[in-house]
């Protein structure tokens, strides 16, 4: 069976954060859509179950199976790039760092990325990956056609125009679904952006807010904990030449990964020092402005391991979340030094995306690999929850399907959608079962 298929038995699959493992009984990568289709009518017949895998960079147990595990590392690559309409043809295993460079060598872009540019685009999509801007959805929201392979075998391809009544379903459906094998996404001309990060003071940054958020492309800040000092970062469009960005990844690689790494450790090692080593990080901030495309700009390179929980709010809730998270901390004297990271997404019309139908802030709380993460969590949470949060479909959380219906409500009929693609539940595993089941 599957003799050309690559096929790895007894392997343990572990999550980037190592906040999940399992050891599935074999591990498939299938290298044509026909070898997809075929794994998954196999495991129909076999009463198998399957989960698809993109770079494991989500930090719950999506991906956790003891039966089948596809990946689509061998599924990848550009195809067709579309000028008239402005579109480009990505299989499902594709890297966003390697749809980034081919279509910057053609003169394109994708109109937004997240903070890191190693995940599949298909994992990207199926938990609604964001990165940050009031004018631009999700990734998901670029996404303009998608193929998936549901339980049957089938192959389906869903857009506004074809198959219609599944597509805002499918756009993010944490692989629950179907495989998606290939997606047709909305790109648009490669731009010149000028990033700048300075410091700011809290009092002043809070009176500044509406303004930074509706002023730049792109802008996000880091609140650090028991500081009065916040980081923003913006990106806006530049006639500035792109610079060499050797000296940008250097001081990101030493400052945001190995002098944080080692700060991370003593916080780890001495948790009480987490309060002064806040504030020093907050104090080490420098003002930097540099452009390049966009592409090099986006992407940071992560390399501390940390646990994170990250919310959803409607966005005028957003100052209100704020005061409250600094004022928690304070109080509980929660010993957290890594920098709450915050970012705005317009409101879409995906079923389960976090920002449906609201304009939205994300804040994100991370703790360094190691540490006591489960207080402070459960703090952050109760706040977000106050505010309506919608979780983070990648990011760690404890909301019951109870809670989950009530913040979503096109849930049951995505649900009604599962249950047509998938009646013998091939693509649940047990996580996915206490989400929905
Ligand atoms: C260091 C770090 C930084 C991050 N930064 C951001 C950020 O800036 N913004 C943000 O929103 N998130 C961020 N995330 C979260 C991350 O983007 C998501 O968890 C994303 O899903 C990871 O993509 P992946 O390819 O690793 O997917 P995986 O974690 O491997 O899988 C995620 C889900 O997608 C499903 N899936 C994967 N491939 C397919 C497929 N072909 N067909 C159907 N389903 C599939 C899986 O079954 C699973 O349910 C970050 C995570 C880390 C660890």
């Amino acid at each position: 069976m599957f003799s050309m298929i690559k096929t790895v038995k007894g392997r343990t699959w572990k999550n980037w954060a190592r906040t999940c493992e399992s050891t599935p009984e074999k591990i498939l990568y299938p290298s044509s859509i026909e070898e997809v289709s075929s794994i998954v009518k196999e495991a129909s017949k076999q009463k198998k179950t399957i989960r698809v895998v993109g770079a494991g960079h989500s930090f719950t147990s999506l991906v956790k199976t003891e039966d089948w595990l596809v990946s689509l590392d061998s599924l990848s690559g550009i195809g067709q790039i579309d000028e008239e309409n402005s579109t480009v043809t990505v299989l499902g295993g594709t890297r966003l760092f390697q749809l980034g460079e081919a279509l910057g060598r053609a003169g394109y872009a994708q109109e937004n990325l997240g903070d890191i540019n190693v995940q599949s685009l298909a994992g990207a999509i199926s938990t609604g990956t964001h990165g940050t801007g009031l004018e631009f959805g999700n990734l998901s929201t670029q996404v303009m056609e998608l193929s998936l392979v549901t339980a049957s075998g089938e192959i389906l391809t869903v857009s506004e125009k074809q198959n219609p009544h599944y597509f805002k379903a499918c756009l993010v459906s944490l692989g629950g679904l179907g495989i998606i094998v290939k997606v047709k996404l909305k790109m648009i001309k490669s731009l010149v952006y000028e990033y700048r990060s300075e410091k700011v003071r809290y009092s002043k940054f809070e009176q500044q807010l509406d303004h930074y958020i509706t002023a730049n492309r792109h802008f996000e800040f880091y609140l650090f904990p028991f500081s009065d000092i916040v980081q923003i970062k913006t990106m806006n469009v530049t006639d500035r030449k792109p610079q060499s960005l050797s000296f940008h990844h250097f001081n990101n690689l030493f400052l945001e990964n190995y002098l944080f790494f080692i700060l991370s450790e003593i916080c780890r090692l001495f948790p009480k020092s987490s309060r002064s080593i806040s504030r020093l990080s907050s104090k080490a901030v420098g003002s930097t402005a540099i452009a390049a495309n966009s592409h090099e700009l986006f992407a940071t390179p992560r390399l501390v391991k940390f646990r994170e929980i990250e919310y959803c709010i409607p966005l005028h809730h957003f100052k209100s979340a704020l005061q409250e998270i600094r004022k928690c901390i304070e109080t509980k004297q929660h010993q957290v030094h890594f920098p709450i990271e915050c970012r705005t997404v317009k409101a879409d019309d995906i079923w389960l995306s976090p920002s449906y139908q609201r304009d939205s802030a994300y804040i994100a709380f991370h703790m360094y690999k190691g540490m006591p993460y489960e207080e402070y969590f459960q703090d952050m949470e109760l706040i977000m929850k106050k505010y309506e949060g919608r979780p983070h479909w990648g990011k760690m959380h404890n909301q019951s399907k109870e809670e989950l219906l009530s913040l979503y409500p096109k849930l049951p009929d995505f649900l009604t959608i599962r249950k047509e693609l998938d009646p013998q539940g091939t693509f649940l595993n047990d996580y996915m079962k206490r989400l929905w089941i």
